[in-house]
């Protein structure tokens, strides 16, 4: 595993790290979880990404993550790895369990440390801009949590162009660097390049790329139709059948003829090809077994392109 600088600050990343949206719930097998887990740290990814609403049932990403540390990562293993959870969507029930206000983000970030057993986190989210609440009283919110301990870095996530320099200035005012934004990013999915990327490489924040396989898309599961053991059939899962269009498929099916000819798998080409922008930290992938998980580490092994290749892709993306 190779770690990349965070933006301008003293924290490196793995250039792939684990995220437990799905397959870390209370509806998911539990021994799995920790399989996946336990074999991507022994890989190298030492960065965990978790959020409140993580499951389901919402929270219970984080016990089960407490639990797989405090059955394997204890005493020094802490300080070898870097756990962030967010808060920003809708968590619990009345006024004060959703979007960017100081009480919601404050007690939400109590509530995270107490289900992971855990005295701080490493990064701290707000995990979606609020239309309602000033900027400033989210972010003043994220300074404290790292005045108070509770939080090492804090972070934004879904915030446009736009927002997010308004964000970053707000929390270097406030005396507590924005470290990272975390956006969706896939070869699927490519808003960041419309000015994001461009705002966060002037302003030396670091980027972490979700949902880098559009939850799957970007692998050979799909070019067959929807299998049964997939995220787009699983009730509980946030792909939808629709999604799966045949105009996709088509897509895909001509990706995966690239990446045969490069000697790697659809996903791994898909991951390789993030990597090549220097402004991308880390790759943040989800896996829902072991095997996914090492099939996705293996994309290192080739994360050059030729320029036939490149414009070979952007002609199927177009
Ligand atoms: P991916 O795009 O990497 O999708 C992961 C899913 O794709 C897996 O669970 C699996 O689904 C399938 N898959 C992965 N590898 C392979 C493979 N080699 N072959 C076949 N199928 C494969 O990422 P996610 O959408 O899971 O997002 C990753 C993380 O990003 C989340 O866990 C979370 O931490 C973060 N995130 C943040 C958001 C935000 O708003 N900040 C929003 C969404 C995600 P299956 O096998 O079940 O079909």
């Amino acid at each position: 595993m190779k770690y990349n600088r965070c933006g301008r600050s003293g924290l490196l990343l793995p250039e792939i790290s684990l995220g437990l949206w799905h397959n870390f719930g209370s509806v998911d097998n539990f021994d799995n979880a920790e399989s996946i887990a336990k074999e991507a740290f022994d890989k190298g990814i030492t960065h965990f990404d978790l959020a409140n609403n993580y499951g389901p049932v919402p929270g219970s990403a984080e016990e089960n993550f407490g639990k797989i540390l405090w059955h394997n990562f204890q005493g020094n293993l802490r300080d070898e790895i870097v756990i962030s959870t967010k808060a920003g969507y809708t968590m619990w029930d009345g006024p004060y369990g959703d979007w960017g206000s100081r009480k919601y983000l404050l007690s939400s970030l109590d509530q995270s440390l107490k289900r992971m057993s855990i005295d701080y986190v490493d990064i701290f989210y707000s995990h979606r801009p609020d239309p309602e609440t000033p900027i400033e009283e989210t972010m003043m919110a994220l300074d404290h949590a790292v005045r108070s301990g509770k939080a090492l870095y804090v972070g934004i996530s879904n915030y446009s162009a736009e927002q997010t320099r308004v964000a970053v200035d707000v929390l270097k005012q406030l005396g507590t660097p924005c470290l990272i934004h975390q956006a969706k990013y896939s070869m699927l999915e490519r808003w960041v390049e419309n000015g994001l990327l461009d705002v966060l490489e002037e302003k030396g924040v670091g980027c972490i790329a979700f949902s880098p396989l559009a939850q799957g898309l970007l692998t050979d599961k799909y070019l067959n139709g929807i299998p049964e053991n997939s995220r787009a059939h699983n009730p509980n899962g946030h792909l939808k059948e629709d999604e799966v269009t045949q105009e996709r498929i088509q897509k895909l099916i001509q990706l995966n003829e690239i990446a045969q000819n490069r000697n790697q798998s659809l996903a791994q080409m898909a991951l390789a090809w993030l990597q090549k922008d220097k402004r991308i930290t880390s790759v943040l992938i989800g896996a829902s077994s072991v095997k996914q998980l090492c099939n996705n580490i293996d994309c290192l092994e080739n994360t050059e392109f030729s320029h036939d290749e490149l414009n070979a892709i952007e002609k199927i993306l177009a």
